[in-house]
């Protein structure tokens, strides 16, 4: 689609303002939300109905919020109608794409949720090389239609991860340093604006810039368009894990690798404790370990190949590297994260490199962990992820080498404070190592946000509250990483 389109006036002819609940339920009135609901192809879901827990939830099971209403929407023209719903009366709005925000943005207390969960179709254009996906695809969703193509888009590394919030904060995967972030791929999109009209994103190219990395605070993004590359459908993925005994050589060896290596491959050193598998020696089940991980993107020969020098580090105890299906990769580490069940905290910082006191750092942080679910992983950054200039999309410097992400993952609510303490710990230890800049899709839970924009976003904020002005002067989009429109 192309230009912009009116939606009309906010609310619907004959709405009446009728309060009938009260608490979190105060400006919602029955009446116009039964008018809401005859105007949409989607439903809405409310406090009293039966599978409102299923559908507020999201992937962290930490976050417990109670929207006053939750729109499911089929189709962009719901979207319009929930956001002038909203706004018409003052509700708070949270924008739901994959609802995998550590934070649960998605979802607000006694607000009204865009949720765009239902809106999941896919189509693959072949012939020019490009993929348009819903506001609610799942990587998942995206990978199997492109696939199916002999095609992929870089996105991230764990499938019901949502397009949405992954490519509007950037978009970190296995094809980063070949490809770039997912939104360097992104080509066009419709966005439903804080006003109630749907605006084709390539049309203005300052939204355009915005939308690359400057997260949800523009509009709904109903609909993305990608540029997609051949990959696969086999390629190699490399799998190697040292006992935490040898971490330290490991690390220091894996970090001289990593400044040579092909772009092909993208990487992560992961600080781990043993899980419970057979892959895993028994006696490294629970202790602290470092797996290597990376993906070479050519044919599986030449992956072999390239990645044969990671594998020839120091003495591991677990060689699993083998030829795989793309999609196989792309779910590899889904069962690790597991929604609903368990409780995340995560955070991060750019580094400026990975030197022997900081690799210290993070092995004693590791050993120190309270949830052996809890990582701390080294992602090799580089290659065409770099070459894109810090003003060139709102995402702003990427000088970094590598990037710190620190996820702090566990089972049991009586551990919380000490789990999300030892993330901030970490989070605290690294600082001198650090550019000052962190990856906002990895947020914490937004503590200390307006420090953290400022330091991310660098010069390009002001260019970012210009953009914000102009379509959010209210700041209507504001449960995410939130840039202020003054
Ligand atoms: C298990 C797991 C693995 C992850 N792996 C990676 C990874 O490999 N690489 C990586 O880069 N990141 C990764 N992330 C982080 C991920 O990018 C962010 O959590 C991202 O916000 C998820 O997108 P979502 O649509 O699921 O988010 P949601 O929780 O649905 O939304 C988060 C925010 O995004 C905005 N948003 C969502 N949908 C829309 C929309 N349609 N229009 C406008 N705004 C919208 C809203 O501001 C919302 O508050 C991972 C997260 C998890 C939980």
């Amino acid at each position: 689609m192309s230009g912009a389109c009116d939606g009309g006036a906010a609310g619907g002819p004959g709405a009446l303002f009728v309060p009938v609940w009260s608490g979190t339920d105060a400006a919602v009135t029955q009446n116009t939300v039964e008018g809401l609901a005859n105007r949409l192809r989607g439903r809405v879901v409310r406090p009293t109905d039966a599978d409102y827990d299923r559908v507020r939830a999201v992937w962290n099971g930490m976050v417990d919020k109670r929207p006053a209403l939750i729109v499911r929407c089929a189709g962009t023209s719901d979207v319009l109608e929930a956001v002038r719903h909203a706004r018409a009366r003052g509700l708070p709005v949270a924008v739901r794409g994959g609802g995998h925000n550590v934070s649960g943005a998605a979802v607000c207390d006694d607000g009204l949720v865009v949720d765009l969960t239902p809106m999941r179709g896919v189509r693959v254009d072949p012939a020019a090389g490009t993929v348009r996906a819903d506001g609610g695809v799942t990587i998942g969703d995206l990978d199997r239609e492109t696939q199916a193509f002999g095609l992929a888009v870089p996105m991230g590394v764990v499938t019901e991860t949502g397009i949405a919030g992954l490519t509007l904060g950037g978009g970190l995967g296995w094809l980063r340093r070949k490809y770039g972030l997912s939104c360097d791929d992104l080509i066009s999109a419709d966005v439903v604006t804080a006003d109630g009209r749907v605006v084709a994103a390539e049309s203005d190219p300052e939204l355009m810039w915005a939308l690359k990395g400057g997260g949800g605070n523009f509009g709904v993004v109903t609909s993305f368009e990608f540029r997609a590359h051949p990959v696969g459908p086999e390629v190699f993925f490399a799998q190697v894990i040292h006992a935490g005994r040898d971490a330290r050589s490991a690390l220091r060896a894996y970090r001289e690798w990593a400044a040579a290596a092909p772009d092909e491959i993208s990487s992560f050193a992961i600080l781990w404790h043993g899980p419970p598998d057979e892959a895993v020696p028994a006696e490294h089940h629970g202790a602290p370990i470092v797996v290597f991980a990376a993906l070479h993107s050519g044919s599986p020969r030449e992956g072999e190949e390239a990645l044969r020098p990671l594998r020839a580090i120091g003495t591991p105890i677990a060689d699993l590297s083998a030829a795989s299906s793309y999609l196989e990769v792309q779910r590899f580490f889904d069962e690790d994260y597991p929604a609903h069940v368990m409780r995340y905290y995560w955070k991060s910082r750019y580094l400026t490199g990975l030197p022997d006191e900081l690799i210290d750092v993070l092995v004693e942080l590791n050993e120190a962990a309270p949830s052996p679910h809890s990582t701390l992983d080294v992602w090799q950054l580089g290659g065409a992820f770099a070459r894109v200039g810090a003003q060139d999309t709102a995402f702003g410097d990427r000088s970094a080498p590598f990037l710190l992400g620190i996820e702090a993952n566990w089972e049991d609510p009586a551990d919380d404070e000490a789990c999300i303490a030892w993330a901030r710990r970490v989070h605290a230890a690294a600082a001198p190592f650090s550019t000052g800049a962190e990856y906002l899709n990895f947020p914490g839970l937004y503590e200390d946000a307006d420090r953290t924009v400022r330091d991310t976003f660098g010069a390009n904020l002001d260019r970012l509250a210009a953009v914000k002005r102009r379509y959010d002067p209210d700041n209507l989009f504001r449960f995410t990483h939130n840039i202020r429109p003054s």
